[in-house]
């Protein structure tokens, strides 16, 4: 079959659908539109449905006419909390709500797949479970973790999983692969500089936590120069500092709260462990105190299976979509979560079009995904299904 060719054959459903979801962008865990929209559409293609899943997440089950091996595919279906500024005519009508992270596009991708696939029910060996997950912004506790919980990994267990993600930073229909590492661990942390308040005339009877928290962001960028392997990517942030009322009062306490990513659980641990200890150090030194605390249940390293990568760029390119290795980014992904379940693959499909004005990055208020792509997404999962399910490859 060649998915490339239907998949064109649909594409008006597949923007319309992208559209609608777009202009209608919901939150992690406030998905409950998008989720009935995709429940409906699985059901009306005769999928076994189940709704609610890990919160407001969908799982759509497609068994095949003759046994095979089970493949999840994943889309992620909420939005971010960000006024639209794109020049769209279905621009978002959810006030300070907008899909600027291509998520509306995968849903829509992912649902054109489910009806390809669905068409192909007798040639299909095996089991498609679609995976319509909530809240990957969250952080944290991001809707993977809570849909694995559900089950959605088991009876039948998954033998492969795929995720596909819209990249801003990549040219239009330019596929992206990368086996091993591709996404960062991104761990929040808070710091708590606590001093001793007093008169601004006065520091010596004070234990200022100003200028200890000073101290300690410039004493913490050390653990990324002089303390983790520096073949090994390691960005430490702090991106918000707070302390103080007035010019003349030396307050109690100051805090900073940064992030820090990494791309191996060994570099991860050992760059948490420092952060704290120069921070305490430091803190120290000066008569202050440090609370160091990160945030728990942080996404894991985003590690693809090298064979499975591999395989699927292959089966891409024969099907003669454009196929690149990808270099790995230290943003993080809670798919990252699937693949602790199964061997699989996380997979980028570009959108830069400037002569459609797609120039601007995920998460920008003005991000534009070139519409043309998405029949590329909805054939790559397709095939990628069809061929990974299928026990003789
Ligand atoms: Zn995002
Ligand atoms: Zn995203």
């Amino acid at each position: 079959m060649d998915f490339l060719k239907e998949a064109s054959g649909i594409e008006q459903e597949i923007i319309k659908t992208r559209r609608e979801i777009h202009q209608r962008p919901e939150l992690a865990y406030q998905e409950m539109g998008t989720a009935k929209l995709v429940a409906d559409r699985l059901e009306d293609l005769g999928l076994e449905v189940k709704r609610g899943v890990g919160g407001t997440g969908v799982l759509g089950i497609l068994v095949g006419r003759k046994k095979g091996r089970v493949v999840a595919l994943r889309a992620d279906m909420d939005a971010l909390p960000l006024e639209e500024m794109a020049d769209v005519e279905f621009k978002s009508k959810e006030k300070g709500v907008m899909h600027a992270c291509g998520h509306d596009s995968h849903v829509a991708m992912l649902l054109g797949a489910a009806r390809l696939l669905a068409g192909h029910k007798d040639e299909l060996q095996g089991t498609v479970k679609f995976l319509f997950q909530p809240a990957e912004e969250q952080g944290g506790r991001g809707g993977a973790k809570p849909m694995i919980e559900d089950g959605v990994m088991e009876n039948p267990k998954v033998d492969f999983v795929f995720g596909l993600h819209i990249d801003g930073d990549e040219k239009s229909g330019v596929f992206g692969f990368r086996g091993g590492a591709i996404m960062a661990a991104p761990d929040r942390f808070v710091i708590r500089v606590i001093g001793r308040g007093g008169h601004g005339s006065a520091p010596h009877q004070t234990v200022d936590p100003v200028y200890v928290a000073a101290q300690v962001i410039i004493a913490v960028q050390g653990v990324s120069s002089r303390m983790i392997d520096p073949v090994q990517p390691f960005v430490i942030s702090v991106g918000s500092i707070h302390s103080g009322t007035k010019e003349n009062i030396i307050p109690d306490e100051a805090v900073l709260e940064g992030t820090i990513r990494t791309l191996d659980e060994a570099t991860r641990k050992r760059a948490k462990a420092k952060v704290a200890e120069v921070a305490r150090g430091v803190c120290k030194a000066f008569g202050a105190r440090a609370e160091v605390e990160f945030e728990e249940d942080a996404y894991p390293v985003t590690v693809n299976d090298e064979k499975v990568t591999e395989e699927a760029m292959r089966i891409l390119k024969k099907a003669g979509l454009k196929v690149k290795t990808k270099e790995p980014l230290l943003g993080g992904e809670d798919f990252s979560r699937f693949l602790h379940e199964a061997p699989g693959t996380f997979y980028f499909l570009g959108t830069i079009n400037p002569s459609k004005g797609c120039v601007h990055p995920n998460h920008s208020s003005k991000f534009k995904v070139d519409e043309e792509v998405l029949k590329l997404g909805t054939a790559s999962l397709a095939q990628l299904a069809m061929e990974f399910t299928n026990p003789k490859n």
